[in-house]
């Protein structure tokens, strides 16, 4: 139910209280009951489609009914309500509500379920209760989740120039609260919230949500007076039970505890029980991992591959086992590492079972018979367990014990060394669950028959009581055809009339006395006898009550599960961590991934070196691997060729390679050296922002500014064909001036790739000392040529951009004439020279340009042995020869 509509992301209504709607006013006189009812629970959720449980049907009315008709492509129809009218309507099956939830939260709508919870009497208004809020963030219902991504609402609040960010997944219970100076628009807080991954924005009432944060996720405006300092400290004291925020290490984030206490508040209305056991709070350094801007994330296709199809680096990376691992896997996706020492404990653990190959097969066997541990849990924590649920944690606590026995062979010194003694359940819980759960598990605990024989004995006794007065009506029919002589006499049972002894018309002069008429059908009677009635009370009651028992036992077995929320978590967490590590040995092992060597110097060396996802779209040795060494010496290598030759292709396999690398994973090379970058900046490819209004150039430019504005000399700059949006000339010029200000700048002079087709580029090599060439290989035969994909020192001369075209299949005729003008622009004006300085309209001086003799004179100017009518003179002079 995620990702995916992300780009459209609506504002989900408001969340808090607006006027009532007129189709539904509080003039509450005439209204029948449930209308009455109703209109409470709207106007305490006036911001959400408020579903109402009648019977065997979830029902809207009014407003809600008009805009969710056709969000669920149901029927809308009305329904008179006494005094107060007719009104709006349509409504779905309780058995098909979950799909219908899903509908509406696709279509950033709110939900409020209004569910029965009293027993259903005849003639009495059963009672109901808002059970459930849902909106995107704040989903633990299994059917709703993806069990690939988590379901997760991130508050943030601006106060007096830092911003807080809380970012909270219900399932998991994890807070993590991040601090940052600045304001809400700043990029750092933009790149937070994209690593956070939010299915749901929090914010503050009146304060408006930055463009950059626009569209992320669902919104939800809070009112202010949940960000209060002193309720969020409330809050988060009577959750957790501490008694002060340093107890919990928070209280060096203040501003991001107000963004938690919205959280919490949030929370309670959504009906989410907060676990003691669960929760956690974590404080996160903002540079404690690779901070990735939203368009690197999309050039470097971690989720999601550009242009629709193929597989994503994840997909690439993912042989996991496990929902969790899987969860986990694209959690360090989303954070690589910056730290050489962390990143070095994880490849370990990679290598280790790499090495180990048995110990690797006995765990992703083990792995195999793993259910999702972690919302399994949760499920037991918010009371939404169901007997399958618990049947799966039986499951999971053998595979629990199997996986830390196969993890112990792993050796000491990796990050998943202490996994195998976290990964096991609770003492004794597998064995009490196996002597609870029957073999066969029902859906639902009202279906009766989850809990085993013998596992309980007041259940076992309200069976007995019940299977005798079965037995008795299973004797019945036998006893009754002696007794009345009527062959054709059948005893039945339906869901409306209950048990009956049905006697066809012809033998309706023999039915004995005491047998009274209950339901006339076309060729025979029902009837009914006082001791027919008995049993049937005793096998309905007796049925009733053992269901009643079930359901008391299996939510004891919950609240057990529940109590043990903690080290079972922890376990999920040991469990998810050994999955990555081996789906990363499996995949380096499959893909002949080698270890990368991970430093803090400012090396960038790979050899033989692929791209991960192109050269699967490739097949097997169709890709042309390439080196790169980027150093002291070495810091920019301007790659130039022609267009399809596989330049961004290069440019990405880099910036993918050391990703890679620093989530500990090996990487798609024969040898690498890896120093650790504190940012991977890109500029790829040209692409319109149409909905911000912005022409291609100008997102071009505001990325490149973005760069040059917080690249540090750490990182690692990918720049693609920077100044193809505008002008040949424009375009050769700025791209010069960005490869000049990157090498010159003493802040950046960052390791930096940057292709393009303007040859003209390569002469930056021969006056910028840290400046490489290096071009794509290209054969040429006759008016044919080949790319061959390898990457060679030196600069390319031309662009072959008529035999690109000829590739394409642009006709013959129009080649032709392409190839006659491109020999006649090239005569009238050599532009394209390779080392050869441009023609002189063009302001592309190499060396340094002769400065004019004014701007010569100005800046041997003294001003301080000037009086300011000298200088008053001296301007004017100046003027006067600017102006020759
Ligand atoms: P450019 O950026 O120079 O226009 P691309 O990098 O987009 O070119 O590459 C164009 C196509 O060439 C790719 O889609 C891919 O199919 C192929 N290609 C690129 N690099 C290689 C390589 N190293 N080995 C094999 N094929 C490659």
């Amino acid at each position: 139910m995620r990702t995916s509509s992300k780009v459209r992301a609506p504002h989900l209504a408001a969340a808090v209280p607006e006027a009532p709607r007129p189709t539904l006013d509080l003039d509450t006189a005439g209204d029948t009951p449930i209308l009455r009812e109703y209109r409470v629970v709207k106007a305490a959720n006036p911001d959400a489609i408020v579903l109402a449980r009648l019977g065997d049907f979830f029902e809207m009315f009014g407003d809600d009914a008009v805009a969710a008709a056709p969000i669920l492509g149901v029927t809308l129809t009305s329904r008179g309500f006494g005094a107060a009218g007719r009104l709006p309507m349509c409504g779905v099956p309780h058995q098909a509500v979950v799909q219908h939830i899903r509908k509406l939260l696709d279509a950033g709508r709110r939900v409020a379920m209004w569910d029965q919870v009293g027993e259903v009497v005849a003639g009495k208004l059963v009672r109901r209760e808002v059970t459930r809020v849902l909106s995107p963030g704040m989903v633990v219902e299994a059917e709703l989740l993806d069990a690939a991504a988590v379901s997760r609402c991130v508050a943030l609040i601006a106060v007096r120039g830092r911003v807080g960010i809380a970012a909270f997944d219900p399932n998991t219970q994890y807070m993590e609260l991040v601090e940052i100076p600045g304001e809400l628009s700043d990029p750092a807080v933009a790149d937070e919230v994209v690593r956070l991954d939010p299915t749901e924005l929090l914010v503050e009432e009146g304060g408006d949500l930055p463009s950059t944060l626009v569209g992320r996720a669902p919104t939800t405006t809070l009112p202010s007076a949940v960000f209060d300092a002193g309720r969020a400290e409330d809050r988060v004291r009577r959750a957790t039970g501490a008694v002060a925020l340093a107890g919990l290490g928070i209280d060096t984030v203040p501003i991001a505890v107000r963004a938690a206490g919205a959280v919490l508040a949030y929370c309670e209305r959504a009906r989410i029980v907060i676990s003691a056991e669960l929760l956690r709070f974590g404080v996160r350094g903002a540079d404690s991992a690779m901070r990735l801007d939203a368009h690197t994330r999309e050039n470097l296709e971690m989720f999601t591959r550009l242009g629709g199809s193929g597989a994503s680096l994840l997909q690439v990376l993912d042989a996991t086992r496990t929902p969790m691992g899987l969860r986990l896997l694209r959690a360090r996706l989303n954070e690589p590492l910056i730290d050489a020492g962390r990143i070095s404990r994880r490849l370990a653990s990679v290598d280790a079972l790499l090495t180990e190959r048995d110990v690797r097969r006995r765990l992703r066997d083990a792995l195999g018979g793993m259910r999702d541990l972690e919302r399994l849990v949760a499920r037991c924590v918010q009371g939404l367990a169901t007997p399958r649920d618990l049947g799966a944690i039986r499951d999971t606590c053998a595979a629990l014990d199997a996986t830390s026995l196969a993890a112990r062979g792993l050796p000491a010194g990796t990050d998943v060394a202490g996994c195998a003694d976290a990964c096991h359940a609770p003492a004794g819980l597998q064995e009490r669950l196996d002597g609870l759960l029957a073999e066969d598990l029902p859906a639902q605990a009202s279906d009766g028959g989850a809990v085993r024989e013998g596992a309980d004995p007041d259940l076992d006794n309200l069976r007995a009581a019940g299977s005798t007065a079965r037995a008795y009506l299973a004797t019945l029919e036998t006893a009754e055809r002696e007794r009345t002589g009527i062959r054709s006499l059948r005893v039945g049972y339906n869901r409306v009339f209950g048990y009956y002894i049905e006697i066809p018309n012809a033998q309706r002069d023999r039915v004995p006395d005491g047998y009274s008429r209950k339901q006339t059908l076309a060729g025979a009677e029902r009837y009914v006898t006082p001791d027919l009635k008995e049993h049937e009370a005793i096998v309905l009651h007796a049925r009733e009550r053992a269901i009643a028992r079930e359901e008391e036992l299996l939510a004891g077995a919950a609240a057990e599960v529940a109590a043990a929320a903690r080290s079972l978590a922890d376990a999920s967490a040991a469990v998810a961590a050994l999955d990555v590590a081996q789906s990363l040995a499996t995949i380096a092992e499959e893909q002949h991934w080698v270890r990368p060597a991970i430093d803090t110097s400012s090396t960038l060396r790979i050899v033989g070196g692929r791209h991960p996802l192109v050269e699967r779209t490739l097949g097997p040795g169709r890709f042309v691997p390439n080196d790169l060494t980027l150093d002291d010496d070495a810091r920019i290598v301007v790659l130039t060729g022609p267009n399809m030759a596989g330049k961004s292709t290069y440019l990405r396999q880099t910036a993918s390679i050391v990703l890679l690398a620093q989530i500990g994973s090996y990487v798609p090379a024969q040898e690498a050296t890896i120093s650790v970058c504190d940012r991977i900046f890109t500029r790829i490819g040209a692409h319109d922002d149409l909905s911000g209004g912005l022409s291609t150039f100008m997102v071009e430019m505001a990325e490149t500014a973005a760069i040059l504005r917080q690249a540090t000399g750490q990182s690692l700059v990918i720049l693609d064909e920077i100044g193809r949006g505008t002008s040949t000339y424009d375009g050769v010029s700025i791209a010069q001036a960005v490869v000049e200000h990157i090498h010159d700048a003493p802040q950046l002079n960052c390791r930096t790739l940057f292709a393009t087709h303007f040859h003209e580029l390569t002469v930056l090599a021969s006056h910028l000392p840290r400046v490489r060439n290096a071009r794509v290989e290209v054969v040429e035969e006759g008016s044919d040529i080949t790319f061959l994909h390898r990457i060679v020192p030196g600069g390319a001369d031309r662009s072959y951009g008529v035999h690109v075209a000829k590739l394409a299949g642009i006709p013959g005729g129009v080649l032709i004439r392409a190839r006659q003008l491109l020999a006649e622009q090239e005569r009238n004006r050599p532009l394209t020279g390779g080392a050869e300085p441009a023609t002189d309209q063009l302001v592309l001086s190499i060396a340094d340009p002769e400065p004019h003799p004014v701007v010569s004179e100005l800046a041997a100017l003294d001003l301080d042995g000037m009086t300011p009518i000298a200088a008053l003179n001296k301007l004017a002079e100046l003027r006067e020869q600017a102006a020759r």
